[in-house]
C-alpha cells in the first residue's frame, strides 16, 4: 500500500493546523483555570467546592487531549537506538495487559519463537505504533464471545528473522475489515469508530516509513486481522 504525496501533504497540514488550534485553545483554558481558582474560596463558602474541583479536572483533561493530539499528529525524525525485538515487544505487552484483561482478552507473546534479533529504532515511536495496532485489535475483539457468552478474544504477537529483515506479526481474532476499510485504513482521519480519530494508523505508517520499514495488513470479515511490520535487520556485529 503506497502512501501518496496527497496523504503526506494532508498530514503536514494537519500538524500545522493542530499546532495553531492547540495554541489558541490553551490560552483561554489557562485563564479559565486561573479565574476558577480565584472563585474557589467563594464556591467553598457556598458548599460548592465539588464544582470547582470538577471544572479544574475537566480543564486539565482538555489540556491533556490537546497535548496528545499534537504529539501524535506530527511524528518527528526518529532518534534511533539498537534494541532487542523481544524486549521491545515485552514492554509493549506489559503496557496493554491490564486493558486486555478488563476486556476479557488474552495477549499471547510468542517470545520463545522470537529470534535474538535487533533493530535500530526510535523506541518511543515504535512502541506507539505497536500500541496503536494492539489497541485497534482490542477494539476489534471487544465484542468477541463464544456460544456461552464467554469472551474469547485473542491477540498473538510474534517476530521472525527472514535474513535481511525482521518481521513483527500482530494478529487478532476480532471482527476483521471489509474491502472499503482495507482500502482506506492508512488514510488520515479514516475511522469506522464513533469516537475514533482515524490518526493511529496513518501516523504509524509515517513512523514506519521514516524507519525504512513497511507495514502490511491481511484481514477477513468475521475471522480477524493480521498486521505485519517489517524492519531492516541490524546484524549482530553492529550490536
Ligand atoms: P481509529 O482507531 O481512531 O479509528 P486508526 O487509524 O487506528 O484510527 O484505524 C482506522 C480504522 O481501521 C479503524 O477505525 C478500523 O475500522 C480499522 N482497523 C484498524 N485495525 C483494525 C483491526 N485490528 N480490526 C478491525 N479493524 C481495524
Amino acid at each position: 500500500i503506497e502512501q501518496t504525496a496527497y496523504q503526506n501533504d494532508k498530514l503536514a497540514m494537519l500538524g500545522k493546523i493542530s499546532a495553531s488550534i492547540a495554541h489558541e485553545i490553551r490560552n483561554p483554558l489557562t485563564s479559565i483555570r486561573g479565574f476558577i481558582q480565584l472563585l474557589r474560596p467563594h464556591l467553598v463558602s457556598l458548599g460548592k467546592d465539588e464544582y470547582a474541583r470538577i471544572i479544574l479536572t475537566e480543564i486539565d483533561r482538555a489540556n491533556d487531549i490537546i497535548y496528545e493530539f499534537l504529539n501524535s499528529s506530527k511524528p518527528s525524525a526518529p532518534e534511533t537506538k539498537i534494541v532487542s525485538v523481544s524486549s521491545l515487544l515485552k514492554e509493549v505487552v506489559l503496557l496493554t495487559e491490564s486493558e486486555a484483561l478488563m476486556k476479557g482478552c488474552q495477549i499471547n507473546l510468542h517470545t520463545d519463537k522470537t529470534p535474538p534479533a535487533f533493530i535500530s529504532v526510535d523506541v518511543k515511536q515504535i512502541k506507539q505504533v505497536i500500541l496503536n495496532i494492539v489497541k485497534n485489535a482490542l477494539d476489534a475483539i471487544h465484542e468477541h464471545h463464544d456460544e456461552n457468552e464467554n469472551l474469547t478474544g485473542m491477540i498473538d504477537i510474534s517476530a521472525r528473522d527472514t535474513g535481511k529483515h525482521i518481521c513483527i506479526y500482530i494478529s487478532d481474532n476480532g471482527g476483521g475489515m471489509d474491502q472499503n476499510t482495507l482500502n482506506h485504513l492508512f488514510n488520515p482521519f479514516f475511522t469506522t469508530k464513533e469516537s475514533g480519530t482515524g490518526l493511529g494508523l496513518s501516523v504509524s505508517y509515517s513512523i514506519i516509513r521514516n524507519h525504512g520499514g513497511s507495514i502490511a495488513v491481511d484481514s477477513q470479515v468475521g475471522s480477524g486481522t493480521e498486521f505485519v511490520i517489517t524492519f531492516p535487520k541490524v546484524s549482530v556485529s553492529e550490536v
